[in-house]
């Protein structure tokens, strides 16, 4: 089992999840963020290497070849690929971080099937009246922005319950102590411990004075 935990993070658009991410590094020093290779364009303001490593569909796709990814997905509406670039995460969990991923559901299911120890955990407000009033506050984004957000929080609610943990996000630093709780209690869950209990099944045979 590796020293560090793979946590991957997904959630409502706007309940919170970069915030919390961002305390939760703030806070204890054993985390770290993946940055997420892209073929999108980036965004004013964006860095490449800060924000996502922004890179052409020929570059993505030989790093698909390569299996440099530890998990991707391809948009249809447009078109871009989203990929986590697999030599940092796993460099850091073997250093003994725990390494978050930020990423949307196909992505956090694909990490499941080849990583049964990454630890899912699901970001939400307390209530849809909230996620609808967070949104709205934000004042940031035009009324078709927030509609497309709410439709999307209606794909989103019902694969909820493929994830291990639901983080509610009411009040930021008790989620991101709660959060920071979840990702050390996971680490003694039995599924989590198989080899442990193995060594201890083994060893007991051999018990004797
Ligand atoms: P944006 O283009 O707004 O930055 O992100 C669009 C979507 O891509 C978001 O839902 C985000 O969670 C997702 N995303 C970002 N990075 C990755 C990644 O590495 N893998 C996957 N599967 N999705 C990602």
């Amino acid at each position: 089992m590796n020293k560090g935990t793979l946590v991957v993070l997904s959630g409502f658009s706007g309940a919170g999840k970069g915030t919390i991410v961002k305390r939760l590094m703030e806070k204890y020093d054993e985390y770290i963020l993946s940055i997420s290779a892209t073929t999108r364009k980036p965004r004013e303001g964006e860095v490449h290497g800060v924000h996502y490593f922004f890179e052409s569909k020929e570059t993505f796709e030989s790093m698909i070849q390569n299996n440099d990814l530890l998990e991707y997905a391809h948009y249809t509406g447009s078109g871009s690929y989203y990929g986590t670039p697999k030599e940092f995460a796993m460099k850091n969990l073997e250093d003994g971080k725990n390494v978050i991923l930020e990423i949307e559901y196909q992505g956090a299911m694909q990490v499941k099937k080849q990583y049964p120890n990454a630890l899912l955990v699901f970001i939400t407000p307390p209530s849809i009246e909230e996620l609808k009033r967070r949104l709205i506050s934000r004042n940031t984004e035009t009324a078709e922005q927030i509609q497309s957000r709410f439709e999307t929080a209606k794909v989103e609610a019902p694969i909820m319950s493929s994830y291990e943990y639901i983080l509610i996000n009411d009040d930021l630093e008790e989620a991101v102590d709660d959060l920071h709780k979840i990702v050390k209690a996971s680490r003694y869950s039995t599924e989590r411990q198989n080899s442990f209990i193995s060594m201890i099944q083994n060893d007991v045979k051999s018990l004797s004075l």
